[in-house]
């Protein structure tokens, strides 16, 4: 399966530094597939949709995922599927523009933004992003045993979600078997890349960003350790969401 790196959304935090919503496109037999949605038209043309969160991310207009499809030379209606790492604004607003896809989450987190809402989270879930598509799937479980002590659960073929609770409480990293290789998409399980590449340099403030939005603050050492060990293996890529330098090209 061929993987395209695209930008579906840009934000420019008062606090600085700028920050990307980096999704993956995935050429795959049963359509294309979208890891993560990053920004929507529609919350885009009206930012108030995103309440008060978007004061602290500043989303920039004109960059959504369905026009990083169609800047990529692909047709949006071809989209099947989307498979989400969790369900903050910033990572399914996104997938509106993609009503025909079936959408995949954990049931965790699909319990956390719906039928189990704590008011802590009340912000960061925006309803009207979770009616988004006719077809959700909310994947529950632990799934099967993987590397590094993690577990998998498989969606489609070669794609699966790996949870790594933490940033929300049924957040995943999403995997993708592709030609060269697995790549990770570790979403907002670790905010600055250098905390499983030691060779990027430490970004004090993502971190401070990181710790000040974390729901479950005791896991994210662990899953910082398991995304360095993913990206020591040879034949992996370890991607996340905002961080610009792990984006490539
Ligand atoms: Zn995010």
């Amino acid at each position: 399966m061929r993987v395209h790196h695209l930008v579906a959304g840009r934000m420019a935090p008062p606090l600085g530094p700028a920050i990307i919503c980096h999704v993956l496109l995935v050429e795959h037999p049963e359509g294309l597939v979208l890891v993560d949605s990053g920004l929507g038209r529609a919350d885009l043309a009206d930012p108030r949709r995103l309440g008060p969160a978007r004061h602290l991310l500043r989303p920039q207009s004109g960059v959504t995922a369905i026009d990083a499809v169609e800047a990529a030379g692909f047709d949006p209606s071809h989209v099947a599927h989307v498979v989400l790492t969790h369900l903050d604004f910033d990572h399914v607003g996104g997938a509106l523009d993609f009503p025909q896809a079936t959408w995949h989450t954990t049931a965790a987190e699909w319990a956390a933004a719906t039928s189990d809402i704590k008011a802590v989270e009340k912000t960061r879930y925006r309803s009207a992003h979770l009616g988004g598509s006719s077809s959700m799937q909310s994947h529950a479980g632990e799934g099967d045993p993987w590397r590094h002590g993690l577990s998998a659960i498989e969606v489609l073929d070669g794609i699966t979600l790996v949870p790594m609770i933490g940033h929300t409480r049924g957040h995943a990293a999403v995997t993708v078997q592709s030609d060269a290789g697995l790549v990770v998409h570790a979403g907002d399980a670790v905010f600055d890349a250098s905390h499983y590449d030691p060779a990027l340099a430490k970004i004090g403030i993502l971190r401070a960003f990181e710790k000040s939005v974390v729901r479950i603050p005791s896991r994210l050492k662990t899953n910082h350790a398991a995304l360095a060990a993913l990206h020591a293996d040879p034949d992996v890529t370890v991607v996340n969401a905002h961080d610009t330098r792990v984006f490539p090209g």
